[in-house]
Order: structure tokens, then sequence, then C-alpha cells
């Protein structure tokens, strides 16, 4: 676009929220880039031109009245810690960035149906802070890092550990401001004197609220979430076994006792022999490198260092729980040489002196940081190449075998990979990547990360996210029957965002005028 017009753009912006909330400034800008992008300090690294923070639905409409008559883009966040995902920055370079973060209110928590009404600028820390301060005895289901909203990590549909861990299936109703500036609620809220706005998902006729999730169809400025009660208690525990296959039997009980709802959290099914967040190890990484299953299944049983180790855990009323993990133990005892360890249990509310020797806050609905700590201290960031597998031992061996191939054969050594349960009745599986300033480094982890992609795609295993540098990767391979899942969201989006000014090409989905330009990048 021409400078003037820029220029006028961002002094409208100036009007609608106010001079000290529109950032155009080099200095401010540089605030807004993606501190783990891959393509940091290369031509291609989206930098917005300008970011704009709203404190108020009004404001909002206001900005995206003034983005469609200069055919501006706008790209929203709401705190922008979307860290391996993209941050703060947009996915196209000159995007203005729509910063929601002053809109931080917490509307309502209830106690007694338990959800909150919440605005994009709410952090975890503020709704468990609010929570805490009001004594109400509900639980929030913070992701790893607490410091994001349950705004952008449930639209971006995010996991967390505890009952609630699927967030984007714990939301409950939404206000939208939509690309021609007109405000939408959705499911019960479309009626306007709603009692169940957030209790009842579905109101009438199609259901459009997944429509703004992972989506550039609107802005959500509301969102119903969904709380768990306080339980009465926790258990955990652990189960190990000492060969590879066993992972065949492991994950079929381990399948039923989630599809039935006797394990209802988030698990990390691990490997330590065979893979995992480890250190080096002088005696274990020749033989891991050497592929023998039989030598890495008698350094298990010499070392005592399970094959596979599948944590569990327990929320809800004391006897309850119990009979839960006394039930799984007895689901497993089947398995050949099957071992139990028992693992922290809680009685709720904790004490002051109890919090604090919880070593597993997050587990338990505490909101944390804890988990920078677990990164690779080399790494600037990270990334993870997160596709959906079965909930199938054979599968998982295969998709492990995959990918530490393509590591092993690109020459990047060892890939360091978690399988989590976040999602009912099928595993995500995570290749940590980390990112470094170091524009080599990051190209060599692009090439691996695109042959990760293909890979994948090729045995029918998609990702359920992405990094902004990927999306358009990740969206070619959802391409059954001609791209007819794309070509319907682009029929969308044309109707919906007709100057193409919501977050072009979010998910792959680019505005018509964009189209053909961007969509063939990638
Ligand atoms: P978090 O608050 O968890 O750090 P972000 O603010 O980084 O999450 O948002 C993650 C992504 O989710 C954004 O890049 C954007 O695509 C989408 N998003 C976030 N907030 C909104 C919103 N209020 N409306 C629509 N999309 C949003």
């Amino acid at each position: 676009m021409k400078a003037e017009d820029f220029q006028a753009a961002i002094k409208q912006f100036e009007d609608a929220v106010g001079k000290e909330w529109v950032f155009a400034t080099d200095e401010d800008v540089e605030l807004y880039r993606d501190s783990y992008s891959p393509l940091w300090g290369e031509a291609e690294e989206p930098i917005p031109s300008a970011a704009v923070a709203p404190d108020g639905v009004e404001q909002v409409q206001a900005v995206v009245r003034i983005a469609n008559q200069y055919k501006i883009p706008v790209w929203t966040i709401s705190t922008g810690k979307n860290l391996g995902y993209g941050g703060s920055a947009p996915l196209l370079g000159g995007s203005v960035v729509l910063d929601l973060k002053r809109m931080n209110r917490v509307l309502e928590v209830n106690e007694k149906n338990h959800y909150a009404l919440l605005e994009p600028g709410v952090s975890y820390f503020d709704l468990y802070r609010y929570i805490q301060d009001h004594g109400l005895r509900v639980w929030i289901d913070p992701p790893d890092p607490g410091w994001g909203s349950p705004m952008g990590n449930s639209l971006e549909r995010g996991g967390g550990y505890t009952p609630m861990h699927d967030h984007y299936d714990a939301v409950c109703g939404m206000e939208v401001v939509l690309p021609s500036g007109e405000v939408m609620r959705t499911g019960m809220g479309a009626l306007p004197a709603a009692k169940t706005w957030q209790q009842y998902k579905y109101g009438f006729g199609p259901y459009v609220q997944g429509m703004f999730s992972q989506s550039s169809l609107g802005i959500v400025t509301k969102i119903g979430i969904w709380l768990f009660p306080e339980p009465e208690a926790y258990v955990s525990g652990t189960v190990m076994v000492w060969k590879r296959d066993d992972v065949v039997p492991l994950v079929e009980g381990f399948a039923n006792l989630v599809s039935s709802g006797v394990f209802r959290g988030t698990t990390t099914l691990a490997s330590p022999v065979w893979f995992g967040f480890g250190l080096p190890d002088a005696e274990l990484d020749p033989i891991r490198a050497s592929g023998s299953v039989k030598d890495l299944e008698d350094y298990a049983a010499r070392k005592k260092v399970p094959y596979w180790s599948l944590p569990l855990f327990f929320y809800g009323p004391q006897k309850v729980v119990a009979a839960q993990w006394e039930y799984a133990k007895e689901k497993f005892s089947s398995l050949a040489g099957v071992e139990f360890q028992e693992g922290a249990s809680y009685h709720f509310p904790l004490s002051k002196e109890e919090r604090a020797k919880v070593t597993d806050p997050v587990q338990i609905g505490i909101p944390s940081l804890q988990i920078f700590g677990l990164l690779p201290p080399q790494s600037q960031g990270h990334i993870g190449f997160s596709p959906i597998v079965p909930m199938d031992g054979k599968a998982l061996i295969d998709a492990l075998t995959v990918f530490q191939g393509v590591h092993q054969e690109l020459g990047a050594g060892r890939a360091v990979l978690t399988i989590l349960s976040s999602f009912p009745r099928a595993f995500v599986l995570i290749d940590l990547f980390p990112v470094e300033r170091d524009v080599e480094k990051n190209r060599k982890m692009r090439e691996i990360y695109r042959r990760l992609v293909k890979e994948a795609a090729a045995h029918g295993w998609g990702e359920y996210r992405t990094h902004t540098t990927f999306m358009q990767d990740i969206s070619n391979t959802y391409s059954y029957n001609n791209h007819a899942l794309r070509r319907f969201h682009e029929t969308v989006k044309d109707a919906v965002d007709p100057n193409g000014i919501l977050s072009p090409g979010k998910c792959g989905i680019w505005p018509k005028r964009m189209r053909k330009a961007e969509s063939g990048k990638a």
C-alpha cells in the first residue's frame, strides 16, 4: 500500500484507541517479532508494520472498519505467548498486529455450574489468581506455560493435563467481531436474554463455534470456558513394561481406560530407553544408534529402566480415584513382568505448606513456567512437529521409527519425541526442535521439518497445529479430493471477509486477492 495511506490509517487507529495504544516505531514493532522464529533474521521473517491495542469491543470494531477501508491485513493475538507457533508475530509480513492484551477482564466465574466468561487478555495466571482471591472451588486447566491465555490456547486447540485437558472441547459460547465489524454471539448467546450461554454449546441451527478456531474468520472478544469442580483427591501411579512390543497391549488397555472415561487426564507415554528428553548417555547412545531392539531390551532388563512407562492420574472423590487406580492395575496385571510405581497423591484443598511442596503444579491445575527449565539449555526456543497418530502400539512404533529415520538420514542426530494423550482417542506425537538464532541451523531444521511433514502425510498422520512458517505445508497435506476442504474454507473466507483483512494465510487459507501469489510459496 502507499505510504501516505498507511500513515492515514495509523492516524485513524490512534483516533479509535488512543495515540499511546498504537505502536508503529521500529523499536515498538521489534517487540512483536516471534522470538522463536525459525526464520529469525532472514529476509522472509514476517515482521509486522505496527500494532494496535484496543480496550473494548467497540474499539475492536473501529479497528476492523479502518482495516477494511484501507485493506490492511490484521493479525489477532490475545497475549501473544503462542511461542513455538508464531508468538506475537503475523504470518504475513507487514500485517498490523491486533493486540488484545488490554482486554483482560474476568467477566464471570461460576462456581456452581463451573465455567468462566473471559476477555482475550486474561492469562492462566490471571484467572488462577482471580479464583484464589475469591476463594472459589473450581480448577482451571493450564497448558505447560501459564502466561498465555485461555482464549488463545483454546482457539488454537491446545491441551493441558487435568480432566478439562482438551481446551477447545471446553469452550462454550463466544462473542465474535466479524470481519465486517459486526458483533455476533454463538450458541445460546444468540438469544438476547440467554441464561445458558456458558452451559449449552449448540444453540440452534448449524453449529458455527468451530469456525473461529485456528481461523481467520473473526476476532473473538469473549469466550466461555468450562472449569473443573475442585476434586476431593488426586492419585497417580506409573505402569512400567520391559519389551518393545509390550507397547501394543499397554496402549490397548490405555485406550480402553480413556474411551470408557476411567482415565480422564493427559499422560505422556515415554520410552526411557529408546528415546526421550534425557541428556546424552555414554552407554545407551551407541545402542540407540545401532537400532537394535534386543540390545535395548537387554539394557532395560539389566538397568531396570523400563522400555515403556505410562503414568496415570485420577481426579475425583477419594473412594473413586482409589478404585480407578486399582482397576487400572488389575487391567494391566496380565502384561508380562509389569511393575507399578505409586506416584504423588493429594487431598484438596491443599494447605500452603503442601502447595509449596508440589513438584508437578500444572498436573493439578496450578499455572507455572516450570517447563522452560526442562528445555535443552543451548536452544533459544523450540518448535514442535506434532502429528496426530492412532492410539495403537503398532502404529506408534511405526511413527517413531519413521521420524527417527528422517532425523538420522538428514544427519541431525537423535530426535526428542514425546507421546501425549492431550486429546481423546488418538495420540499427539511431539518432535521437539530447538531453534537458534543461526541462519544455517534454522535452514537445516526447516528442511527436516518439511520432510517430516511429507513422510507423516504419506503414512496418514497429519499435524494438529503448527508454526506459522509451516502452515502452508500442513494445509497442502490435507488435500483429499483435490483440496475440497481448503476450497470450502476459501469459499467461506471470501464470503465473510471479502476484503481479506483478517489473518491472511492462517492455516494456509488466503483471501482471494492474495491467493495466487501467496499460496504457492511453501
Ligand atoms: P496466547 O494468548 O495463548 O499466548 P496468542 O495470543 O499467541 O495465544 O494467540 C494464538 C493464536 O490464536 C493467534 O496467532 C491467533 O491466530 C489466534 N487468536 C488468539 N486470540 C484470538 C482472538 N481473540 N480471536 C481470534 N483468534 C485469536
